[in-house]
């Protein structure tokens, strides 16, 4: 594969910020809205927002379905934050009408974090990223609770799961899209790159 095409669900939420950590990670990145744009990736991020409005709009525009069908026929995907949660097979703790995706064995906590502290940084070690610890931006953020035995967890902070990956889906309840630090990204665009070069073996 030369350089994967990765798209970032353009419902609501940071994209534009994953747009550039995408391409400073060595990906065409494009926005993300319609069943015909999401076929036409070879990956997908789906940002940090709020999980709820991502989910209602995914529904209303037709992308939901299309988006499950893909992501469980192993379609590479990263969540961060509202993006993990759009990813976790349970929530703990749901609002009406909220659906996920799926695609990762995980039962995650909205708002775990936001409600002792709304907003945080901290230096975390996460597993696949070498030299210095990633700095992790926390924005009512949620945790991961448990995970199943095929769920890799990839960090942990003060105890609790924040990042996990099962397969080709990648997770995390922090935004390195927001600190310039682009080795997450880094580390997902390969994950697509493995992928597409196994796809047209
Ligand atoms: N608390 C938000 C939610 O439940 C997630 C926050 C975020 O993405 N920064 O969707």
């Amino acid at each position: 594969m030369t350089t994967p095409v990765i798209g970032v669900l353009a419902l609501q939420g940071d994209v534009r910020e994953h747009l550039v950590a995408l391409a400073a990670a060595d990906a065409v990145a494009r926005p993300v809205r319609r069943p015909e744009e999401l076929a036409e990736v070879d990956g997908l991020v789906i940002p940090g927002g709020e999980s709820t409005t991502i989910s209602k709009l995914a529904i209303l525009f037709g992308v939901m379905e299309p988006l499950r069908t893909r992501v469980h026929s192993g379609m590479p995907v990263y969540g961060t934050c509202a993006g993990m949660i759009m990813l976790a097979d349970k929530i703990l703790d749901p609002r009406s009408g909220q659906e996920t995706v799926g695609g990762i064995d995980m039962i995650v906590r909205r708002n775990a974090f936001g409600r002792q502290n709304e907003s945080f940084e901290a230096a975390l070690d996460v597993q696949g990223i070498a030299g210095d610890p990633v700095e992790g931006v926390f924005i009512r953020a949620p945790w991961v609770e448990s995970v199943g035995a095929e769920t890799e967890v990839l960090a942990e902070h003060d105890g609790h799961i924040v990042a996990v990956r099962q397969g080709n889906a990648l997770a995390t309840s922090f935004h390195p899209e927001l600190t310039g630090d682009h080795r997450v990204h880094g580390l997902f665009v390969d994950m697509v790159r493995a992928n597409g070069t196994a796809e047209s073996l």
